[in-house]
């Protein structure tokens, strides 16, 4: 039982980090960068549901921050470079970084939403 959820969790990482639609794992999540598509083009699976918010920016904010702000608080500390290393190093790195992580991020908030079927919390009438 145990294993059949880990495998399952694992799936659904792996479906989502790479774009694939969460119920076949073969259609394609994206249309664009972060756009998500109306449905999927293999199994239809219509993506309506999905509300990942500001989900994936916070996560990507917080560990996007702690990477590059640790690096250049350790270059500062070990070299003391001039403000313009700085600047030509880890602006760009955190752009890369920040773009890089949100789709991954994107996708796997919406594998876990669609896996834990989370939806809006709504009062019983
Ligand atoms: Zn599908």
């Amino acid at each position: 039982m145990a294993n059949d959820e880990a495998s399952s969790l694992w799936s659904a990482t792996i479906k989502g980090m790479t774009g694939s639609c969460p119920r076949c794992g073969r259609g394609k999540l994206f249309k664009g960068l972060l756009d998500v598509a109306p449905a999927c083009n293999k199994c239809g699976l219509d993506f309506k549901f999905i509300d990942t918010g500001d989900g994936p920016a916070v996560f990507v904010t917080l560990i996007a921050g702690l990477a590059v702000l640790g690096l250049a608080l350790w270059a500062e500390l070990r070299y003391e470079p001039p403000i313009w290393v700085h600047l030509v190093i880890f602006l760009p790195m955190t752009l890369i970084v920040c773009i890089g992580l949100l789709r991954p991020t994107k996708g796997l908030l919406i594998a876990m939403q669609y896996r834990n079927e989370a939806e809006e919390g709504r009062l019983e009438n």
